[in-house]
């Protein structure tokens, strides 16, 4: 599905699965003008297809573009392009336990200039695949790498978008995580605050039942971890947005003040951290029912086996 702008956005084109032409000059292929989006379709018992709080993807689509000075695509046409999509045919969602249709949409610079400036011909594209459990045989915890030689972004810079760059300069660390056997990869800033991993906020929970995640320009604005943040406010507990460094962290565990550490995002939900590792250190993570508690009900609401007491949940095939 397609939007291009000339003066405004297009009607849409839908267009069987396959490459896109692009000039080789193309602005994305050289400067990596693009963002993107990741959200899940789910089918519920009675067979209907729903999302999760696509207004919240669609705002921050366009926060993302804003930053990447892309134009923004109203929120209503990023939520028709998912109801179109599923239109075509709905059969692609799958039923079951922890399965979804992963939809992906993105924007780019289709203009072809060698120079540096923002284009001024953009297209917005809607791909999507199914997705199985992110967890073979149930939810796992993870080890994370802190990484010590690179940052994801910086102060000022894209941090906060999604676009491809943020990505691109995690991959490198990405791999250094996987040389060390770990599964994920933590990123500090510049004063040794924790900042969030690879694709995944991060979250600490406190003996008192606060939970604390960091709060920065430089890291993605989660929607998973909006959501879980809400459980557990509904649940009572105190939620701060505030700096967390990694000493606190350290010493938090150390001393037991610390009881839990999770990441979350829209792929694997939530995931207990188990491990963090460093180049001259190996922390044990204590784990603790929290974290799968509150995945249980944000899995349940989307899934339709419990009350979406929020509205969250958007029917995609009425
Ligand atoms: N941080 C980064 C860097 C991510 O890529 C993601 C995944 N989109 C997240 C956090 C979690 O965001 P969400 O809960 O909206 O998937």
């Amino acid at each position: 599905i397609c939007w291009s702008v000339r003066g405004g956005w297009h009607r849409p084109r839908v267009s069987p699965y396959g490459p896109i032409s692009l000039d080789p000059a193309a602005a994305v292929l050289h400067y990596g003008q693009e963002v993107f989006e990741g959200v899940k379709a789910y089918r519920h018992a009675d067979g209907s297809i729903h999302t999760f709080r696509p207004d919240q993807n669609a705002r921050r689509m366009q926060r993302s573009a804003r930053r990447l000075a892309l134009p923004e695509l109203p929120v209503p046409y990023f939520v028709q392009s998912l109801r179109e999509l599923i239109a075509i045919d709905g059969d692609w969602v799958p039923s079951g336990d922890d399965q979804s249709l992963y939809l992906r949409p993105f924007m780019f610079a289709k203009e072809a200039f060698l120079g540096v400036r923002p284009a001024h011909k953009v297209a917005y594209y809607l791909i999507a695949s199914p997705a199985g459990a992110y967890f073979k045989g149930g939810v796992q915890p993870v080890s994370i790498w802190l990484s010590e030689d690179y940052a994801r972004a910086g102060r000022g810079g894209t941090g906060a978008a999604k676009t491809g760059g943020n990505y691109a300069a995690s991959l490198l660390p990405q791999s250094e995580a996987y040389e060390h056997e770990c599964d994920q990869v933590v990123f500090l800033d510049e004063k040794r605050n924790v900042e969030e991993l690879g694709g995944m906020n991060i979250v600490f929970v406190y003996k008192d039942g606060t939970l604390v995640t960091p709060e920065s320009p430089s890291i993605l604005e989660g929607i998973t971890r909006d959501s879980i943040l809400q459980l557990a406010r509904d649940r009572g507990h105190r939620v701060q947005g505030r700096a967390i460094s990694l000493d606190e962290w350290r010493e938090g565990v150390a001393s037991g003040d610390i009881t839990e550490v999770f990441a979350c995002g829209t792929a694997a939900v939530v995931t207990p951290i188990g491990t963090l590792k460093g180049r001259d250190f190996i922390d044990a993570q204590p784990t603790g029912s929290l974290a799968l508690e509150l995945r249980q009900e944000l899995t349940d609401i989307q899934y339709g086996r419990a009350e979406d007491r929020h509205n969250w949940l958007v029917r995609l095939d009425a």
